[in-house]
């Protein structure tokens, strides 16, 4: 068998090497390139990068991004060349284990950004969770609000009695309640007007609030009413704060722009008794106790028997 070179001219080598797949080029020792056929063209731009920096690696694989949609996996070989150049081939390749390496390369790629995306979404999600908390927390707030006080409204001081009274019984412990009633409320809305009278009973609610302790809590229960909850507490402790909060209301009338208005309460006291009394039962002898209260002349308060 004849070798080609020995058969073949310049230009018939010229023409094979325009016409293979592989890029073929010869380098410099320093890397740049000396000459190179059609093949090589796209590589040209980008296989610096890519080229072995200490040109001793004879033979690698490397992905080309030749163009932007088609990375193409190749062979590449630095041959030793004459006057200390070297000749590179760069092999598109397209066996089966190749193209499986590019895949398998590619599915981590996508894993990797899948796993960025579901972090994102992670932190999107939980965003979104302590958002909505948020709002859950604040219609919450705004249902058990009484909108003229804000103080607690009549369903959810209600509420809150019904634990107590679930919490007494269950850990055998004392409850007291108050009612308390704006005295001759009528006649400070028809003397000073609607309006006025809803700024004296925001002023009493806030009174209320801030004259009683923790853990007892203040509601609106009607118009002009309140009702205050006293956990572990008995009629002693209970009576002891009425006396304080109609002393408050005796002795500091309500300002209303240029109005001083006497406001006086009255009020019912009543001590849960374990075993006969419901929730109901005991607000109704508070009640009962408030109007004793009105009927032995106000500005007074009575305890339930
Ligand atoms: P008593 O000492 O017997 O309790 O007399 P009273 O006038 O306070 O009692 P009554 O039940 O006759 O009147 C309560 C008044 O409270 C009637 C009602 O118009 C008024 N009222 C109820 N809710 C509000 C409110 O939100 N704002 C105002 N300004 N008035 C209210
Ligand atoms: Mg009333
Ligand atoms: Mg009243």
């Amino acid at each position: 068998m004849r070798k080609l070179a020995e058969v073949l001219s310049t230009e018939e080598f010229e023409m094979i090497f325009d016409h293979l797949n592989a890029a073929v080029a010869v380098v410099e020792k320093d890397g740049s390139f000396f000459a190179w056929n059609s093949a090589f063209e796209p590589f040209k731009k980008i296989m610096r990068n890519a080229f072995p920096k200490n040109l001793t690696e004879m033979h690698w694989q490397e992905i080309f991004l030749l163009d932007e949609d088609t990375p193409t996996l190749c062979d590449c070989f630095l041959l030793p060349a004459s006057n200390a150049r070297f000749i590179l081939i760069a092999e598109p390749v397209t066996s089966d284990d190749s193209a499986s390496a590019y895949q398998i390369q590619k599915l981590h790629k996508q894993v990797k950004l899948f796993k960025v995306e579901s972090e994102f979404s992670k932190k999107l999600a939980h965003n979104k969770h302590i958002e909505l908390e948020s709002v859950i927390t604040q219609a919450k707030e705004v249902s058990e609000t009484d909108a003229l006080t804000f103080i607690l409204n009549r369903r959810a001081i209600i509420n809150e009695l019904q634990s107590e009274v679930l919490r007494a019984e269950r850990y055998n412990t004392m409850l007291s309640i108050s009612i308390i009633d704006v005295d001759h409320f009528k006649s400070i809305n028809d003397s000073f007007g609607h309006p006025i009278g809803d700024v004296v009973l925001q002023q009493v609610a806030h009174r209320l609030r801030d004259g009683i302790r923790h853990p007892d809590v203040a509601g609106r229960y009607g118009g002009e009413e309140f009702l205050i909850i006293l956990p572990n507490s008995d009629i002693h402790a209970a009576s002891e704060q009425a006396a304080r909060l109609g002393k408050i209301m005796r002795e500091k009338p309500a300002l209303v722009k240029e109005h001083v208005i006497q406001v006086t309460l009255s009020i019912g006291i009543a001590q849960l008794k374990i075993g006969k009394d419901t929730w109901e039962t005991l607000l109704n002898r508070a009640d009962n106790a408030m109007y004793e209260a009105k009927n032995k002349g106000r500005d007074c308060f009575v305890v339930a028997e």
